[in-house]
């Protein structure tokens, strides 16, 4: 089931900050300020089982993403039939989704933002516009702002955002006047964007 409650105590219940929030993950953030999980003064004492701390691996990753249990099950049991290792292939998949892609060109702050910005049609793909936001995006594909949307106060913001905070990865050729991206290569592990052991994940699904 989607994550429907309080968007940080997401953060506290995963014991990192898992930048759902866009700008204000920067600024205000709650975990900075209550890092304790959800309905506990004070962290958790003893040593997690293993089950524990693969099924928290698998849930970082799986609000990171915002996605509900079943399609992310189905991602993980794709990865597993994947002619490279399933944790990577699995971070690929999700990297290369479009709303994840419209995040890290800059365009929004938060995959929420970016998934919004997709779903109502300012964002197009090889000048086609796309409005599926769980499409995979293929390397040599150039993904751009459509050019109506320049002058949203919300996507000015996020690429002065962006610009501060210059992390954009290197597969990705930016193009800044025409606020486009084209995906040069496969992102390698460590461009991509999730803080998680995939290993774990994975191993928490062959139970
Ligand atoms: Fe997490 Fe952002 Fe909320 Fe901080 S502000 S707790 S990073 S969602």
């Amino acid at each position: 089931m989607r994550h429907t409650g309080p968007v940080c105590k997401q953060c506290r219940r995963e014991q990192t900050k898992l930048f759902l929030k866009g700008d204000k993950c920067y600024t205000k953030c709650i975990f900075e300020k209550r890092p304790t999980p959800p309905g506990m003064a004070r962290p958790q004492r003893g040593k997690p089982s293993a089950f524990s701390i693969r099924l928290r691996e698998k849930q970082k990753l799986r609000r990171l993403v915002s996605m509900s249990e079943r399609p992310f099950e189905r991602l993980v049991e794709a990865a597993s039939r994947a002619h490279e290792a399933s944790g990577t292939h699995l971070l690929r998949t999700l990297e290369l989704r479009l709303d994840n892609i419209v995040r890290r060109m800059g365009l929004a702050t938060s995959l929420k933002q970016a998934r919004q910005l997709v779903r109502h049609g300012q964002i197009k793909v090889d000048g086609k516009t796309v409005s599926i936001p769980s499409c995979t995006v293929a390397p040599g594909a150039v993904v751009a702002l459509d050019p109506g949307s320049r002058d949203n106060v919300g996507i000015k913001l996020s690429l002065e955002t962006a610009k501060r905070l210059n992390a954009r990865p290197s597969f990705l050729e930016f193009n800044e006047a025409e606020l486009a991206a084209k995906i040069i290569r496969l992102p390698e592990r460590a461009e991509m964007s999730f803080p998680v052991n995939e290993q774990l994940i994975i191993e928490y699904y062959s139970k």
